[in-house]
């Protein structure tokens, strides 16, 4: 097996990943020689989906935005569960990287007077969401490939699935990867690393997330060691097209979209007067559900499953062509509908993972409840920071995978001007011989398991069991039926034996990720006896600040997940009744 040297290893080429390099070979004076990896095409990571925008206030003041009124709107979205120091970095750096993507070349929509275009969103107490088109996601993601394709320190390993993290003596080592082309493993060894592979919704089976986002990058720090974060916390979008489960962006009711029961009301109107289809989220998604238990949904004739509608005829064509274009097409090619002409059915889907490794403010990933591990930073949705709390803000995600992508880029070189290796060669080849002998233990293993069946049970539980409302007997269904899987799991026969493209194995990887993940997920919700935000428990449906005004911190015991608390950091926003 090859083993090669890197300054720093950065795992995932999303927006995280891709702004953190920028940033490590550009504070370095491309002195340094950078490797990231991904396992997919750089350009096919999920950031490029992220259809409505990015938020930033670009000029205080104007129409009453403020960055402090940005802050507040975070923190209450968040349940009051962000952390508060980390909220107010995010809103004062997010203008900066918005105007840095601008002189990049980033094709924000402009106004004819040549300013930048806000569109309102969840939440948002005023329109300050940045946007192109409804194809944000992409302009933002070419725009720093382009730019990173210059540089010849930082090398792109394109298709390379990362299967191991290496921490020895508390400190990063380095990292096993299998190039998904030749099936042929490589250790990559680092001075640094940094971990920006995406979330972990795809444990759900109805989500509007790639097929890519099975946490891998989680999943591995938590056996190496790492703590994670408020792991319960799964936002539901309440937009996702039915049956497919693709994403029909929040811009779509930014713009002015209705959402409408089976008796054609407007119903938001009894959950949240004052925002309607724009209040957060979690809102919009247990209002959803709760017409739909109710009886006031439709159900779909093909598939049988029930929906409300998303209208956005009264917008009229020229609206929808200029500012929704994605949008008309994915209905008029999954559904045979033109938004201008007929109503999309809708329903909520699993879209973004609040909960991820544990961090700090400096991007630093973290051991126990408070321990640096020496060398290792996180960004992107696969950190928790906490910025979003326990319900994020449509558009924030975006701001905060570029700012911290450029906070860890920017940390970890410095510590790899300033430091070696912190492991030896020899010790990362003993590791890797190890690790490597896991996977091809898993293709010579003789198990009957299917790990496609697996999944989807995976899948169905999660979706039935820890979705938009949750109760304590469906966590100890699901938990029991995870425990079946995982059991089943170790079992699991990869039918495919050759070295190259093979799928198979990679998913059979990932599931390992998943299984673990999904585990997790329903440990700590379980635990969690309160509602708040995403969390919303039908047995405790009060937020509870005496008990609960805390993260979940959750790292791997030698029985299973172990569970403890630390404090929400409070700056100057104390805990309100969330009103909207
Ligand atoms: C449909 C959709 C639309 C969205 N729109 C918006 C929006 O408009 N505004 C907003 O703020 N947020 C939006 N979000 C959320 C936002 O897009 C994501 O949170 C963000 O893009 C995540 O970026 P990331 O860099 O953390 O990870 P990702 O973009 O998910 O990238 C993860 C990277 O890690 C790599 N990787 C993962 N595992 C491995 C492994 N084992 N080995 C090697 N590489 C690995 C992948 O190949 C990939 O390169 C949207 C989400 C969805 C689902």
């Amino acid at each position: 097996m090859e083993t090669a040297d890197y300054d720093i290893v950065i795992v995932g080429s999303g927006l995280a990943g891709m702004r953190a390099a920028l940033q490590a070979a550009n504070f370095s004076n491309r002195k340094l020689r950078i490797a990231m990896i991904s396992k997919l095409h750089a350009m096919r990571s999920h950031s490029v989906s992220a259809e409505g925008g990015i938020s930033g206030v670009l000029s205080p003041g104007e129409g009453g935005d403020s960055i402090e009124l940005h802050a507040m709107d975070t923190i209450k979205g968040s349940d009051y569960l962000a952390d508060q120091d980390a909220v107010e970095f995010l809103v004062n750096e997010a203008p900066k990287e918005i105007r840095l993507l601008d002189n990049m070349g980033v094709p924000w929509n402009r106004r004819e007077d040549g300013g930048i275009v806000l569109r309102a969103f969840g939440g948002m107490s005023i329109p300050r969401t940045v946007f192109a088109g409804d194809k944000t996601g992409f302009f933002m993601l070419s725009t720093l490939y382009d730019a990173l394709l210059e540089y010849q320190d930082v090398e792109i390993f394109h298709e390379y699935l990362v299967i191991s993290l290496n921490i020895t003596r508390g400190t990063f080592g380095g990292i096993l990867a299998m190039n998904i082309s030749t099936g042929e493993m490589k250790l990559f060894r680092g001075k640094a690393g940094i971990i920006a592979t995406g979330g972990y919704a795809r444990i759900y089976g109805f989500t509007t997330t790639a097929f890519s986002s099975t946490g891998d990058g989680i999943a591995m720090a938590y056996r190496a060691g790492v703590s994670l974060k408020d792991m319960e916390f799964v936002q539901f979008h309440p937009t996702a097209l039915v049956p497919s489960g693709i994403l029909i962006t929040e811009a779509a009711r930014g713009e002015g979209g209705y959402l409408l029961n089976s008796e054609g009301k407007r119903f938001m109107e009894n959950y949240a007067k004052s925002k309607m289809e724009l209040a957060p989220r979690d809102i919009v998604s247990r209002a959803i559900v709760t017409e739909l238990d109710q009886g006031r949904g439709v159900v779909q004739e093909t598939t049988g499953i029930e929906h409300v509608f998303l209208d956005l005829r009264h917008l009229g064509e020229s609206v929808i062509d200029e500012r929704l274009p994605m949008i008309k097409e994915i209905t008029i090619k999954m559904n045979g509908i033109d938004p201008s002409k007929e109503m999309i059915p809708v329903r909520p889907a699993a879209h973004f993972t609040m909960g991820g490794i544990h961090m700090d403010i400096h991007g630093r990933a973290l051991m126990n409840d408070y321990d640096p591990v020496m060398g290792l930073w996180v960004a992107g949705e696969a950190g928790c920071v906490s910025v979003h709390g326990a319900n994020r803000l449509g558009s924030n995600s975006l701001s905060q995978c570029v700012i911290w992508g450029r906070v860890v880029g920017e940390a970890a070189a410095e510590h790899a001007l300033g430091n070696g290796y912190g492991v030896t060669n020899e010790e990362i080849e003993r590791w890797g011989a190890l690790e490597a002998s896991r996977v091809n233990n898993l293709m010579d293993g003789t198990g009957t398991e299917n790990p496609y069946l697996i999944r989807k049970e995976m899948q169905q539980t999660l979706d039935k069991y820890v979705y938009v409302y949750r109760e304590t007997d469906g966590f100890k269904n699901a938990k029991k039926a995870i425990n079946d899987l995982k059991r089943r799991y170790a079992n699991v026969y990869v039918q495919d034996k050759s070295r190259e493209y093979n799928t198979n194995l990679r998913d059979t990887l990932e599931l390992g990720n998943m299984l673990e993940l999904a585990d997790i997920v329903i440990e700590c919700a379980l635990a969690r006896k309160e509602s708040r935000g995403a969390h919303a428990m039908k047995e405790y449906p009060k937020r509870d600040d005496v008990n609960w005004l805390k993260h979940t911190i959750v790292r791997m015991g030698s029985d299973g997940p172990v569970l403890s608390y630390v404090p929400v950091t409070i700056t100057k926003w104390q805990p309100m009744e969330r009103k909207y």
